[in-house]
Parts: structure tokens; sequence; C-alpha cells
């Protein structure tokens, strides 16, 4: 007997379920070709048609404006903390600015330094990534090739509650784990990039939005990292991730049927604060995160006594409650709670922590 699970992942993380029943009943015969996506030609009318949805559907839901382009990619976003630097530094004496936040920020320094000087202009590493530095503390370089941040923490648990002021460089935002999680107002960025695999879809596609007016700087690149090829050729330079973009495509129809970002953002902070108010309230316990920068989206807690972490999952998992455990940088657990998680999943979790507590606490 099978039976689905709450599914708390950080990432490859839930879908919705509505999206894997319409992928099953479209598995073998899409529409009238009699076959499955994942069998056709990318370049034949049904890809075609699924393409060009998505790629109306992102533009619809997220208000990208018309002088933005949007590539949709392979490599995943780590490949975009190289391909940004790539495509938008043009002299290696020129400098990156980055807020560094967390594990996944430190990547895009890491990989910055290859392209360029990387200056941190804002950090919360002294206090273990448990908040988002306030614009007032940043110290941006004049004349920055661009500005980094990003806007979840998908590791530590802290989310920009506010949209920094572009200033004098683009701004440029890893959006992997809280994409299409509330409004954004995309005109404030030059660059936008997301992984799939937590609020878009599965993996193997990345989405990219940037500003056309950043496009062509550097002319030299390979092309399948060239931001101006892809945005030139649709995307459609080389084979996409066709299945990965179809279910992408069923996701934003998804989205846009449960009433668009402003709704689920709704929902996502009454999931938030149920959760973080259950975890308030007890005496076992507590999350480490700030409160003004806690995480709609991934929310990490530790328990009073790590010894308990072992049986608190094994009883969660016997709940049907998984992918709790947290990020070893952290301890402790995470619960990862993406659209796609229902209130239901919240009630079950807060449910099943009060009575752990009960029995153990
Ligand atoms: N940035 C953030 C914020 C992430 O959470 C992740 C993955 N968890 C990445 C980047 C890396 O994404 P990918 O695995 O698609 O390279």
């Amino acid at each position: 007997i099978m039976a689905r699970v709450f599914n708390f992942s950080a990432g490859p993380a839930a879908l919705p379920l509505a999206v894997l029943e319409q992928a099953r009943a479209e598995m073998l015969e899409y529409q009238d070709s009699g076959m499955s996506v994942m069998e056709m030609t990318h370049r034949g009318k049904h890809f075609s048609a699924i393409h060009a949805s998505a790629m109306a559907l992102i533009r619809e839901l997220m208000g990208v404006p018309d002088d933005y382009a949007v590539l949709l990619m392979q490599g995943g976003a780590s490949s975009q903390f190289a391909f940004i630097p790539m495509n938008l530094v043009t002299d290696r004496n020129q400098t990156i600015d980055v807020v560094h936040t967390g594990m996944w920020s430190k990547k895009a320094i890491a990989e910055g330094r290859k392209f360029a000087n990387v200056q941190v202009i804002a950090s919360s590493e002294e206090a273990n990534f448990s908040y988002i530095p306030a614009q007032s503390e940043w110290t941006p370089t004049p004349g920055a090739a661009y500005r980094h941040i990003t806007s979840n923490n998908t590791i530590f648990g802290a989310e920009y509650h506010w949209q920094p002021e572009a200033g004098d460089a683009p701004l440029v935002a890893d959006m992997s784990s809280n994409i299409l999680s509330r409004p954004v107002d995309v005109s404030r960025y030059g660059l936008i990039y997301a992984g799939a695999q937590k609020n878009l879809g599965p993996s193997g596609v990345t989405l990219v939005v940037v500003r056309k007016e950043l496009l062509g700087r550097n002319p030299d690149l390979p092309q399948m990292f060239d931001f101006s090829v892809q945005a030139e050729k649709d995307s459609m330079l080389n084979t996409p991730p066709t299945y990965a973009i179809y279910i992408l495509k069923l996701v934003l129809e998804w989205v846009k049927a449960q009433g668009g970002v402003a709704a689920l953002e709704q929902r996502n902070i009454a999931k938030a604060d149920k959760l973080y108010a259950a975890i308030d309230a007890s005496g076992l316990y507590s999350c480490p995160t700030r409160v003004d920068s806690r995480s709609r989206m991934n929310i990490p807690f530790t328990l009073a006594d790590d010894a308990l972490n072992a049986p608190f999952l094994a009883e969660a998992e016997a709940a049907g409650l998984v992918n709790l455990k947290g990020h070893r940088s952290v301890g402790g657990m995470r619960a990862s709670i993406y659209n796609a998680m229902e209130m239901a999943g919240v009630d079950a979790l807060v449910d099943f922590m009060a009575d752990f507590e009960k029995r153990h606490g």
C-alpha cells in the first residue's frame, strides 16, 4: 500500500498533487501526440506550445517587464554563480558586491572571485547567518559590476522581507528558494535567477530573468553560457530539459489557479506564522533565526536536548512527516514549507510536535 507523506524536503521538494496527477494522466499520450512529452522533439508543435506557455506564464505571474528577457537554462543555480560574472563583468579589475548571508552566497563569492574582485559589503556570518543585514548597514562599492543578494537562505532560514534599492549597480538576486512565494518588483533587479526544484518544478531547469540592457557585454563567451545568445534563441539553442519544462508549465498553471503569487503569499504567511508560533510557545523547541528575518519557506528549529533529535526524526517519519533533518551547519530540524506544502501538512507537524513534547519534554 502506498501513501503520500508530508515531505518537508528543502529541495527537490514536494510538488502540488494536482500537478503530479495531471502529469500521470498525460504520461503515455500527451494530447493528440500519441507519445509522452519525454519522447517528443523539442522543435515540434506540442513542445513548442508547452515552452511558449511556460515563458508567458513566468512573465504574467512575476510581472516581468518587456525590457527583460526570460531564459530557461541548465546547470542549476550553481552554474549561475559563474555564468553571471561571465556575462556581467567586463574587466577583471571590476568589483562584485555580495551580501553574505549563508552557504549559497559563499558559493557566489567563490565563483565570482574567478572573474573579478569580490567585496563582501555586509555579512551575518558572525551570528551564524541568523539574520539579513539591513541595507543601511551595507557598504556598497561605487561602480560595482553588480550587487548580489540571496533573497532566502535555504539552510539558515533567513529571508529578505524588504526589497533592496538597486543603487548604482545592477541588483542580482538568487531567488532559488523563495521565487513565486511572494510578489517581487522585477524592475528593481538587473537579474533574478532560481533553480527550479523548490517552487518551480523538478531539478534540471534554471530560471533567469535579466534586463535586456545587461546582455551582450562579453562577446566571446561559449554560446551555451551566453545570456544574449540564449535570449536570441529563446532558450532553444540546444535540446532543453523538455520534461522539466513541461512540469514547470504545470506548476505555473497551478500557481495561477491558486490566485497567483499574492494569494500564495497570504497562505505562506499563515503557514509560517502557525509553525513559528508553535515553536515559540514551546519549552522544547527553539528557532535560531532573528524574528525580523524569519523565512516563510525554510524553518529551522532545534530541540533543547540533542539526544532527542533521533527519536524526533524517527517518530515523525512514522507519522508520515519526512525530511525534517536540519542541515549540519545549523543542527536540529528544518521544515521546508514551499508553495506546494498545504496547511494540512503544517497542522500535522504542529500537532506531532506538541505530542512529542508531551511525551519527551
Ligand atoms: N542557491 C540557493 C539559495 C539554494 O537553495 C540552492 C540549492 N539548494 C542553490 C543555490 C544551488 O542550486 P542548484 O542545486 O540548482 O545548483
